[in-house]
């Protein structure tokens, strides 16, 4: 039988992935791999730790060579060639050898595209001005850190509080220099909701980044006499004005699909190829993976745009597959994700509050503060997690996590756990691995699962933190349970405050006309207490997360 000709565009995450899958399927295929940059199956998500100099060694980051993928899986990695054109009808592609200028013909069985996302560049006054730099390659970040080390102090702008830009931030500030972050939104990380992305925006204020939140750049100017910014002179649409040394433009990224365009081949609402279950196109002896393509959300079943490494990999797994005769389905995203920003890890799977709103999808929040560990033993610090349900069955819909430590696992058991469709009694009935210096006997996520049974099962009512603030006092009562040493470090204005070993005997004080709602520090006294007043015949609401959630979610 004819050897299959397998060509595949773009040779990183989806495209290595499918090639060498290809491989061990098919050791008789023909298979080669176009990539238009310099580097094959680089490591993109460790190039803002490469700037940083986190990862001091570039050659760390080349984790396969033409060489070596030739050497082990036998693949033709053609570096610095760019396909031009796909003739679906002929089943051929036009590429350009970049070093060369010389155009040539490959025809193919099947063709997959991995083309990736390129960084997008709005047309700002300005934007192209020298100092300004976007990270996708390996010499972008080359030539950032070239740019910065004829500058070793200085001031960076990072426009975008995305993954990236945050990332950027912490890193060109482990270089020393002074880092503005500007975000449109009035928060950062737009997949997270606002008052959790609040506790990243305390942590990049304490290690002294500059948060320019809900505004936008309205242009780039050179810098005037007298000014010694290198980059730029940052114009905000609030009229702020920022002299940057560098710019790091991080907003966003936009599927590459002219090739796929122009090939006639479906794109979606959002911009990507559109491919079934199986990643195949609209055309059946064309594929296509990773951030070019759209996906479906699992939670809301809404086309996605999910630029991460996880999927491309997979998808790229999950195709090489299908074209090589096996049945493999690729179900869709739940966007699980996890980043670092300075000491605080943040990670997300599911939806999130806001987009279920907007999806109309019912749906209950839970706040709560658990320990990353054993409260006994030594460095233990906590988690704000929410979790997100069905009020009816309970299914887990998503889940958020920032804190020190222990955040990725907790996040990652909550991702199999949607992904397994487990409902929050499944999560307070998880068997999870624990000794003291690792988790506690009720695990965060048992403890999740546990206090949304609560919920469901009618033992607690919950208020929310943004509810505080449109409080009536002539309908509803807020009640701090705290200790008198807790209170003195700060309480929500217009609270009445009677300790929870207090509250049996002081009964008398609290109205029963009104609704009572009450907190703690975390959420978990202040179930105490409502278990306490309901059974006494008061109205009341547990606000979720408490004292912690609602002031972390205040305006700085
Ligand atoms: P890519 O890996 O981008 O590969 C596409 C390749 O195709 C490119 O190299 C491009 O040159 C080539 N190409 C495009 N068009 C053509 C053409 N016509 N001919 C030939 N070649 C072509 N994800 C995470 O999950 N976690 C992280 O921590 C993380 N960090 C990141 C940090 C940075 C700085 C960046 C840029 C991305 C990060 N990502 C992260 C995202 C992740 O890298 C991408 O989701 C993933 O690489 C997508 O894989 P892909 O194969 O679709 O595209």
């Amino acid at each position: 039988m004819k050897a299959k000709r397998l060509l595949i565009v773009g040779g990183v995450a989806g495209g290595a992935s499918a090639a060498a899958r290809a491989r061990r399927l098919d050791e008789q295929a023909q298979i080669i791999v176009f990539e238009r940059g310099p580097h094959v199956s680089f490591a993109n998500c460790g190039l803002p730790y490469f700037v940083g100099g986190e990862i001091a060694d570039k050659s760390a980051l080349l984790v396969q060579t033409p060489a070596s993928l030739h050497t082990r899986f036998n693949l033709d990695v053609r570096c610095s060639q760019e396909v031009l054109a796909i003739d679906r009808a002929g089943r051929r592609v036009r590429v350009r050898d970049l070093a060369s200028g010389r155009d040539y013909e490959e025809a193919y069985d099947a063709l997959l595209l991995s083309p990736g996302a390129a960084p997008l560049r709005p047309p700002i006054p300005g934007i192209e001005r020298p100092g300004h730099f976007t990270l996708r390659i390996v010499p972008d970040a080359e030539e950032i850190t070239a740019w910065l080390e004829e500058m070793p102090k200085g001031r960076a702008v990072v426009v975008g509080g995305g993954y990236i830009g945050l990332e950027m931030a912490e890193q060109l500030h482990r270089r020393g220099l002074a880092v503005t972050v500007v975000e449109a939104l009035p928060q950062v990380l737009a997949p997270f909701d606002p008052e959790m992305a609040a506790w990243l925006h305390q942590e990049l204020r304490a290690q002294g980044v500059t948060l320019c939140l809900g505004d936008a750049v309205a242009a780039f100017e050179p810098p005037a006499p007298g000014q010694s910014a290198r980059a730029s002179v940052v114009v905000l649409k609030s009229g702020r004005r920022l002299e940057a040394d560098v710019v790091i433009l991080a907003l966003g990224v936009r599927p590459e699909t002219e090739l796929a365009r122009r090939a006639g081949l479906e794109i979606g609402a959002l911009g990507g190829i559109r491919v079934n279950d199986r990643m195949q196109t609209s055309d059946p002896h064309i594929w296509a993976v990773g951030d070019a393509v759209e996906v479906r959300d699992r939670v809301t079943g809404a086309w996605a745009l999910i630029p991460l490494a996880g999927p491309a990999n997979r998808q790229g797994r999950i195709a090489a597959d299908n074209i090589f005769g096996r049945d493999a389905r690729y179900e869709g995203t739940w966007g699980t994700a996890v980043l670092r920003v300075f000491s605080l890890t943040a990670a997300c799977t599911g939806a999130s509050e806001k987009t279920l709103r907007q999806a109309g999808i019912p749906h209950l929040a839970l706040h709560l503060h658990p320990g990353s560990h054993a409260g006994y033993y030594p460095g233990a610090t906590p988690i704000a997690l929410k979790i997100l349900f069905a009020p009816d069955t309970g299914k887990l819909l998503g889940a958020q996590a920032v804190g020190r430590d222990g955040v990725d696992k907790r996040i990652d058991v909550l991702a199999t756990a949607l992904q397994a469709g487990l409902t929050v009694h499944d999560l307070a009935d998880l068997e999870l691995a624990y000794a003291p210096p690792f988790g506690s006997a009720k695990d965060p996520v048992n403890l999740a699962g546990m206090a949304a049974q609560n919920v469901l099962a009618g033992d607690v009512r919950l208020a929310q933190w943004h509810e505080v603030a449109g409080i009536d006092p002539a309908t509803t009562v807020l009640l701090d349970v705290r200790t008198p040493a807790e209170r003195q470090k700060g309480f929500i204005p217009g609270s009445i405050h009677i300790p929870l070993d207090e509250l049996r005997a002081r009964l008398a004080e609290l109205p029963r006309d009104r609704e009572i709602i009450v907190s703690c520090q975390s959420g978990q006294r202040s179930y105490f207490a409502c278990r306490l007043l309901t059974q006494h015949g008061f109205r009341a609401r547990n606000l979720t997360g408490s004292y912690r959630t609602w002031k972390t979610a205040q305006p700085a």
